[in-house]
């Protein structure tokens, strides 16, 4: 099919997905884009949450937390430090990471560690809410 992209994900422990897509959305840290074939070249750092493509109509969804993405007109690099497919995520390892960083922002005590848990609780909710849209996109089952 034309006008395709090719989405590459990367994570420093595996190579997560090489997949010719119609679409790719991502939380960049200026605010989400998107991305189709032909796209203007940028290079942009990742936030964390959840990023998504379309495929056959389809829409999957995987969770990213850190590190960059380089477009180009024919293919998107997510070069990512932590990433995993919404099928992989635990969602029970999630609500339980969710539950001690709030006991950890409860706690207050140095400001690094405050931004720690605040970071921590970013990850466990993005990776309950990537793992949820999969489901309600009937690309993962429960
Ligand atoms: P936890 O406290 O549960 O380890 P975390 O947010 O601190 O969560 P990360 O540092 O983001 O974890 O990731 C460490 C490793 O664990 C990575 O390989 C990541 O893919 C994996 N991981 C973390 N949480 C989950 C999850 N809920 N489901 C699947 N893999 C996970």
């Amino acid at each position: 099919m034309a006008n395709l992209i090719k989405l590459e994900i990367v994570t420093p422990d595996r190579n997560l997905l090489s997949e010719d897509v119609e679409y790719v959305g991502a939380p960049g840290v200026s605010g989400e884009f998107g991305v189709l074939h032909n796209h203007t070249p940028f290079l942009t750092a990742l936030s964390i949450g959840s990023l998504f493509y379309k495929k056959d109509g389809r829409k999957y969804f995987v969770f990213v937390s850190g590190g960059f993405t380089e477009v180009t007109p024919t293919k998107v690099t997510v070069l990512a430090e932590v990433a995993e497919k919404a099928e992989e995520i635990n969602l029970e390892r999630a609500r339980k990471a969710k539950e001690r960083a709030e006991q950890r922002l409860l706690q207050e005590r140095e400001r690094i560690d405050y931004i720690r848990a605040k970071a921590a609780m970013a990850r466990a909710m993005q990776r309950m809410r990537a793992r949820e849209e999969a489901t309600s996109s009937g690309t993962v089952s429960m």
